[in-house]
């Protein structure tokens, strides 16, 4: 265990690594925790990896936690969000850990999914519609174990959405966050909790379909609206 420590993580650069290692080193040392990252980005960096998309939802697998469009309604179309970093799988303890899950024998899931009755777990939806799979109830680095009683069937949403509460942060946390909202946001985060639902309204949806616009519509929303404006305040101007 301790001569591990001396060994220094490979760099994002390093191609001898795999394509998931080095984009796990990439979000963490060139993007960094809490900050956007476009698809665009993504492809330059690796180039050579058709796959890369793919990589990164492994990487949600292992506890990164990256939100898109689907998950958080104020990012664009081509836009991710790196929240906070995973188990860092550039390290051997953690890459024996993800053998072993790759382990996980076809018979041990087919129990998992026949037990579960071939849906998900979490919002019920059933094979067929989604594509299922098989997540922890502990995960394995918190000591978990790979039999079925600690098995799941999971839609890759709510995977995702599994390994993040996996990683909550603790109440205290949370609360101060809380208390740093103005007394207009902490009404308005209650009457969320209250609906257990955060309800979009009308101009952030006019304002997601004016981002994922082409660049020539943008530039014609943007004069009709600032006209209709300019006209609206001509008209409430004394006569
Ligand atoms: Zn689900």
């Amino acid at each position: 265990m301790a001569d591990r420590e001396v060994v220094p993580p490979p760099e994002w650069t390093d191609q001898k690594i795999g394509t998931k290692v080095r984009l796990a080193l990439w979000l963490r040392d060139v993007i960094g925790e809490g900050n956007t990252f476009t698809k665009a980005q993504l492809r330059d960096a690796f180039p050579e990896s058709a796959q890369v998309d793919r990589r990164l939802r492994d990487l949600r697998g292992d506890g990164w936690e990256i939100e898109t469009r689907l998950t958080l309604v104020n990012l664009n179309q081509h836009e991710f969000l790196f929240v906070r970093a995973g188990e860092p799988v550039w390290d051997p303890a953690t890459r024996a850990a993800r053998v072993a899950r790759r382990a996980l024998s076809v018979r041990v899931r087919r129990e998992v999914f026949k037990r579960d009755g071939h849906a998900c777990v979490r919002c019920g939806s059933q094979a067929g519609v989604v594509p299922l799979e098989v997540g922890y109830v502990v995960p394995l680095a918190q000591g978990g174990t790979t039999g079925a009683d600690n098995l799941i069937t999971l839609c890759p949403n709510c995977h995702v959405a599994a390994s993040r509460d996996s990683h909550t942060s603790g109440e205290e946390e949370v609360w101060l966050r809380m208390q740093k909202l103005s007394p207009g946001e902490q009404s308005r985060l209650l009457a969320w909790m209250a609906l257990d639902h955060r309800p979009v309204s009308a101009v952030e949806e006019a304002w997601q379909l004016y981002r994922a616009a082409p660049i020539s519509q943008k530039n014609a929303l943007k004069e009709r609206l600032a006209r209709v404006i300019g006209v609206r305040d001509e008209g409430d101007k004394p006569a």
